[in-house]
């Protein structure tokens, strides 16, 4: 049985608006998952945030507590997420990593796995529950909790490169890199903690862009778009 855990970002959440949800983006997501339903691969989604706050973007408060609003960003993304996917006659629970009573259910790893042996779409929000932290370390960590066998990240970004190619037309583009090329060049297209996290554990990440056509349907397919990250 195939186990995938796919990242969707806030900036994905909102497609074109920048701000808030773009149904046309989701509904499409939710298309793709039923076809990977289909071929019986149990899915998990977890949600970022950055469609209404990022912890950075409020630099005039301590950052512990700009961070816990960051946090609170992504559970909004999943209820309403969860909303869509029910729209589209597609069961999902939906597991907080921090208390958020009456709302959404704490994290349990027992739970969670008996929904996705059931056929249904487990949502996770909050991240790590952490503060310092992004969502790109919380989709890693709980992939691995989950014992998934790969990760997708849906970014903006198509694929891997070794310099921004919006600047540098002669960016190098990886179809695939291996965890220690990303540290040691401090490639900036997931965050550092996730890929020393992913490294210690053998897992691998499969990073591609919303925007192709199909995108996560050929990625969970195992079609080679974008870049994979492994061990070598
Ligand atoms: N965040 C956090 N700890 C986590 C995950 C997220 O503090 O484990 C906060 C952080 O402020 C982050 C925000 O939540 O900026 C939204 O997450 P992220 O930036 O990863 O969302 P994305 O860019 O993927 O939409």
């Amino acid at each position: 049985m195939r186990r995938i855990m796919f990242k969707i970002s806030g900036e994905a959440m909102s497609g074109e608006k920048e701000f808030g949800f773009d149904d046309k983006v989701l509904n499409d997501i939710c298309e793709q998952i039923k076809l990977a339903l289909k071929e019986k691969i149990e899915v998990s989604v977890l949600l970022g945030g950055g469609n209404f706050i990022r912890g950075r973007d409020i630099a005039e408060i301590d950052k512990y507590r700009a961070d816990q609003i960051g946090m609170l960003s992504t559970v909004m993304n999943g209820i309403y997420f969860k909303e869509l996917l029910k729209q589209n006659n597609i069961k999902s629970s939906l597991y907080s990593s921090f208390k958020c009573d009456g709302i959404v259910d704490l994290f349990d790893k027992d739970n969670a796995e008996v929904d996705l042996k059931n056929g249904v779409v487990v949502l996770f929000v909050g991240g790590t529950g952490h503060p310092y932290f992004t969502t790109d370390t919380g989709v890693v960590l709980r992939a691995l909790e989950l014992d998934c066998t790969e990760v997708l990240l849906a970014k903006s970004i198509d694929a891997v490169y070794d310099d921004d190619p919006k600047i540098n037309k002669s960016a190098k583009r990886y179809d695939k890199i291996t965890y220690d090329e990303i540290l040691n060049k401090n490639l900036k297209v997931v965050d550092l903690s996730s890929i020393t996290l992913a490294k210690d554990n053998n897992l691998k990440l499969h990073i591609f862009s919303l925007n192709e056509k199909d995108a996560i349907k050929r990625a969970m397919l195992g079609e080679k778009i974008g870049t994979i990250i492994c061990g070598g």
